[in-house]
C-alpha cells in the first residue's frame, strides 16, 4: 500500500460539498397534492403475497398507496410508464439527488432522456424513523433487488423467488411478454420499508430489521401513468436474511385512490426533460 502523503490528513478534513445541491429542482406543490390525498376515493386493490409479486397500474394525477399487511415486510418496487417500459425508474438518479433514503416531498425520476418525476411520496408513516445510530434509514434506493445471479456467485443453487424473478414473472405476465424479454426491463428498486445503510467503518451495505408493522403505509402521487410491479421480498421484514424460503414472509397490499374531486384541476403531469439531446452534434 502507498504510504500516505504529507496532506493526507488535510483531505481528510475537507467538508463534504453536495454534488447536486437541490434548490433549483422543481418543487413539488405538498398542499395540493395533501388536499388530494385528504377525500380521496379508492378504486381498487392488489395483493402482493410472500414472495411474490404483484402489478398494478396508476394514472397520472392518481394516488397508490404500498400498506404493510399481516406482518412486518419489505417491498421491491419497479415503475414504469405505462404507456413505454423503455422509460423506468432510475434508483440511482433519486439517490444522487435526494440521498440514499427517500421521504415525504421526495420524487422518483425516471431514466434518460426523459429525467423527470414519475411519482411523489406524499406520506408515510415511517417517517418518523429518520437515521439511527448505525446510519440505517428506510426506503432506501441504495440496494438492488435480490436476485438469483448474485446468491448463485455467494452460495450457488438456484433460487427463483428473489425480487428480481417475482418482478420479471409478474411484469411478464402483465405485458404477456417472454420471460427473457420481461427480465431486462426489470431495474434497481425503491426498497420500500427496507432499513439498510453502509457501514461506517468498512462502507459495506447492511440491512436490519424493518420497523414497519402491520398499519403502515406510504403514499405516492403518480406524476405520469405508471405500472408498477410490487414483490414481497423473501427477506420478509430483512432482518437476517434474503434469497432464501428461511425468514418469515408477509403479503403487501397495493391500493390505487382517485384525488379528490377538483383538487388536481391546475396540476400539469411534468413533461419530459428538456435538454436537447444533440450531445455536442
Ligand atoms: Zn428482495
Amino acid at each position: 500500500m502507498t504510504d500516505a502523503p504529507d496532506h493526507a490528513a488535510a483531505h481528510r478534513a475537507l467538508p463534504p460539498v453536495i454534488c447536486y445541491p437541490t434548490d433549483t429542482l422543481p418543487q413539488p406543490d405538498m398542499a395540493t397534492y395533501a388536499a388530494a390525498r385528504d377525500g380521496m376515493t379508492k378504486l381498487s386493490e392488489v395483493i402482493a403475497p410472500p414472495r411474490e409479486a404483484a402489478t398494478f397500474e396508476v394514472p397520472a394525477g392518481h394516488i397508490f398507496r404500498i400498506s404493510s399487511i399481516e406482518g412486518p415486510q419489505v417491498g421491491d418496487l419497479n415503475l414504469w410508464n405505462a404507456n413505454d417500459l423503455s422509460e423506468r425508474f432510475y434508483s440511482g438518479k433519486t439517490r444522487a439527488l435526494h440521498g440514499t433514503h427517500v421521504n415525504t416531498g421526495d420524487r422518483l425520476w425516471s431514466s434518460f432522456p426523459t429525467l423527470r418525476p414519475m411519482a411523489t411520496i406524499i406520506h408515510d408513516t415511517l417517517g418518523w424513523y429518520g437515521i439511527d445510530d448505525f446510519g440505517g434509514g428506510v426506503h432506501d434506493v441504495i440496494g438492488t433487488r435480490c436476485d438469483p445471479y448474485t446468491g448463485n456467485l455467494l452460495q450457488g443453487g438456484h433460487y427463483h423467488h428473489c425480487c428480481h424473478s417475482n418482478l420479471t414473472r409478474a411484469l411478464a405476465d402483465h405485458a404477456g411478454l417472454p420471460l427473457a424479454e420481461a427480465e431486462g426491463h426489470v431495474h434497481d428498486v425503491l426498497n420500500v420499508f427496507m432499513c439498510t445503510g453502509f457501514t461506517r467503518d468498512t462502507g459495506q451495505y447492511f440491512m436490519k430489521a424493518s420497523p414497519v408493522r402491520p398499519g403502515d403505509y406510504i403514499d405516492f402521487l403518480a406524476e405520469i401513468d405508471l405500472l408498477g410491479a410490487l414483490s414481497a421480498c423473501p427477506g420478509g421484514d430483512c432482518g437476517s436474511e434474503h434469497s432464501s424460503d428461511v425468514a418469515p414472509c408477509h403479503p403487501l397490499k397495493i391500493e390505487v385512490f382517485a384525488p379528490a374531486p377538483g383538487t388536481l384541476d391546475g396540476w400539469q403531469s411534468p413533461p419530459p426533460n428538456g435538454y436537447d439531446r444533440s450531445h455536442g452534434r
